[in-house]
């Protein structure tokens, strides 16, 4: 990057990482334009919008360190931090944006060898790692007394959170709106070093920043799309306090509560780019793993299924490559809200000269 301050910034992609950088980027008094290919406010399911709407909002450092690494952990950790600080700078809510539960790990009786896999994990990951507790029978009646009592046995990872994602997606779009970002939706975007290409002109900024996550795999050798597939449901005769999550030898499906007594379920993980409707044995797998959870789930209304596609680079670790008029932030795989807030507070470092961008080492490199 160079010293001067850019004073126009185009950003391609309204999806995670474009709505934060285009919020803080406008608040601190930078003309931002932002380009989404989609509709900027997708209340459907529709294909190629933002996976940001389809995700579950789970801010999980040390759920997700056992598939990944210490340095997601960090991130993670980080975004704990970040995620309530950024929303207290937002209008009020009735239902709150964040939730700080903790989440809770289950299996059943003859799955408990899973959880055991599960804790030998994290602890190969983070060794020593004091962030969870046993639980037993009456603890876990104790923190959701709806599930099934049949549970024997789990881990409480205390500071885990998660994030009330699509009306936050729908809160920042209110916010950019005010704040005087323009908004350029329904239009496909092409970019380059300080220039942003569409199907009917060429336009020329400071700088542009690439968060078009899947939708830059032309440009990205080794971005590839991870379909994952959720179930929503509603029902007012189970209520969950926290996300939790089920170890079973096939599939390991995580329930997320919502507001309005909706439930995320989610989700399958499969090394595919098909975008198409969730198939029949996956949603099986989900709902009866979910009616294992609480028999009460048995009268739930199923009110949405969607598809869609996490970006992520062959290691599944994002990356933030700067150049000279261009930013290309992306590979954020299942770990969007996870590590969006460290990913950005990389990027805004380069913008302002920053001597030591946060993260540096471990978004930086190629
Ligand atoms: C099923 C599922 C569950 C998930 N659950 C979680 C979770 O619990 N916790 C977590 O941390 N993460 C989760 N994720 C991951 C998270 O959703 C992604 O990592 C995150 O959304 C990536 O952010 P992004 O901004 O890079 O991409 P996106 O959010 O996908 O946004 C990209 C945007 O760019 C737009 N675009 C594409 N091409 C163009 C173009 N040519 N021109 C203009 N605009 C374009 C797209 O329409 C889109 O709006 C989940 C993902 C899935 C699919």
């Amino acid at each position: 990057m160079t010293n001067k301050l850019p004073t126009t910034i185009a950003i391609a992609g309204a999806g995670l990482l474009g709505r934060l950088l285009a919020w803080q980027l406008q608040k601190s008094g930078i003309q931002v334009t932002l380009f989404e290919s989609g509709s900027f406010t997708p209340d459907t399911p529709q294909t190629n919008r933002a996976a940001a709407f389809t995700a579950a909002g789970m801010v999980a450092p040390l759920s997700e360190a056992v598939v990944s690494d210490e340095g997601v952990y960090r991130m993670g950790v980080f975004a704990l931090q970040q995620w309530p600080s950024w929303f207290a700078q937002l209008p009020a809510t009735e239902t709150p944006l964040f939730f700080n539960n903790g989440s809770l790990v289950v299996a059943h009786h003859q799955d408990t060898s899973e959880l055991e896999q599960f804790e030998r994990e994290l602890g190969f990951v983070l060794p020593g790692c004091k962030g969870y507790h046993h639980v037993n029978q009456h603890e876990i009646h104790q923190l959701e007394p709806d599930l099934h009592s049949n549970f024997h046995t789990g881990l409480f990872l205390s500071e885990e959170g998660h994030v009330n994602n699509r009306e936050f997606m729908r809160l920042i779009g209110d916010e950019l709106f005010r704040i005087g970002t323009k908004i350029r939706e329904l239009t496909p975007v092409d970019v380059f070093p300080g220039k942003i290409v569409t199907d009917s002109s060429e336009e020329h900024f400071d700088l542009v920043i690439d968060c078009r996550g899947l939708g830059a795999k032309k440009q990205l050798r080794n971005l590839r799309g991870v379909r994952g597939e959720t179930l929503h449901v509603e029902t007012k005769e189970i209520h969950l306090q926290r996300p939790v999550r089920l170890m079973h030898p096939r599939y390991q499906l995580y329930v997320v509560p919502k507001p309005n007594h909706r439930f995320m379920i989610g989700a399958t993980q499969i090394e595919s780019e098909d975008r198409s409707p969730m198939t029949l044995q996956s949603s099986l797998e989900l709902s009866s793993a979910l009616y294992t959870l609480s028999p009460a789930f048995a009268e739930a209304r199923i009110i949405e299924m969607d598809t869609n596609l996490r970006p992520a680079f062959m290691d599944n670790l994002p990356k933030v490559d700067v150049q000279d008029g261009l930013i290309v932030a992306n590979g954020l795989f299942r770990h969007g809200y996870l590590l969006a807030p460290a990913v950005v507070e990389n990027v805004l470092a380069h913008i302002f000269n920053k001597p030591e961008p946060l993260f540096s080492s471990l978004l930086n490199q190629h």
